[in-house]
């Protein structure tokens, strides 16, 4: 039988009402009370209690180091977590624990679990049926559907579906307290861990009217990396304002960009209109059909591996661990 560590780090799902609205006020050991069955295999450690949209790089690298030191001893790991940025996590934990030999599954609830029909008892009951069977990788379960970390998208505030899997199929789903794979993938190479990440990465997301000098003065702010959220497959202006030519100053100058898509879903291309030919020949990298939390991460992680703008690229288009369709 597997050991499984909980990890808590707050969310609604560990929510108590305040004098100014919900907060995270419950350990994990109360979360596990409340479930109505046998958690005799789960040891719970508590890493924080915060709402996730505090949750930043230094609580990744927290959760990561804690689940790297954990990974020997226990068999699966739960993580309850917010779900405000529980995507961005997910994906970040994905690209620090490449190949993990465990199951890592994060989850969390749109409802208090205090409250009585919450779906965080639900949600963390299944986190934990999955965790007795799955194979290494890092997960979000939500209700039912378990979801590639790194493939996961929050698409709605309140609903209890409140993630998809975008571009990629369902890992597997816990129906009537059983497990069932769907589509499991085994760790593809050895266990790789990383404790370090580039902070400096903005997200620019493109509306008609963008100014080109917005985007060549992110250089004077510091930035190391730049993704776009562009038009459709992949367009940008290059009359009366000229994206491409804002892009590339940021490109001669070491930032690597990687141009993404405006749509949730399917994949962008620089290789269809003229619009995006420019962007090309100036060296943007598609992001193919990786989420934006997937780019903004995996190029947060790009950067700390090397500076070198043609192995960011290859890092950013080979795919590592599911995150990109070839
Ligand atoms: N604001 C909360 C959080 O992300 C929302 C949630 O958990 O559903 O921590």
């Amino acid at each position: 039988m597997r050991r499984i560590l909980l990890l808590a780090t707050g969310g609604t799902i560990a929510c108590v009402p305040g004098d100014n609205g919900l907060i995270p006020g419950m350990n994990g050991e109360q979360l596990l009370r409340l479930l109505d069955m046998d958690v005799t295999d789960v040891t719970c450690a508590d890493l924080f209690n915060m709402d996730s949209s505090n949750i930043q790089p230094e609580e990744w690298k927290q959760m990561a180091a804690a689940v790297k030191e954990a990974a020997d001893a226990y068999g699966a790991i739960v993580i309850t977590h917010g779900t405000d940025t529980m995507a961005y996590t997910a994906s970040m934990l994905t690209f620090l624990l490449q190949n993990i030999p465990i199951p890592v599954i994060l989850t969390g609830s749109q409802y208090p679990m205090v409250y009585p029909d919450s779906d965080g008892r639900a949600n963390l009951q299944n986190a934990i049926i999955a965790a007795r069977a799955m194979p290494g990788g890092v997960y979000i379960l939500f209700g039912s559907g378990i979801i590639r970390g790194c493939r996961a998208v929050k698409t709605r505030t309140t609903s209890l579906n409140a993630f998809e899997s975008i571009n990629a199929p369902y890992v597997g789903t816990v129906v009537d307290g059983r497990y069932i794979p769907l589509d499991e993938k085994q760790p593809a190479g050895d266990f790789l861990y990383y404790d370090d990440v580039v902070t400096d990465v903005a997200l620019i997301k493109l509306v008609p009217g963008t100014s080109p000098a917005l985007l060549r003065n992110l250089l004077h702010s510091g930035v190391k990396g730049l993704v776009v959220e562009a038009f459709g497959l992949g367009g940008v202006h290059n009359f009366r304002r000229d994206h491409a030519e804002s892009l590339k100053y940021l490109i001669e100058n070491q930032v690597p960009v990687i141009l993404t898509s405006q749509c949730l879903y399917e994949a962008s291309s620089l290789n269809v209109y003229e619009v995006s030919s420019a962007l090309k020949k100036a060296g943007a990298i598609s992001a193919f059909d990786m989420t934006t939390e997937a780019a903004v991460t995996k190029l947060m992680w790009a950067l700390s591996q090397t500076r070198d703008m043609e192995k960011i690229r290859l890092l950013m288009q080979t795919d590592l661990c599911g995150e990109i369709s070839v």
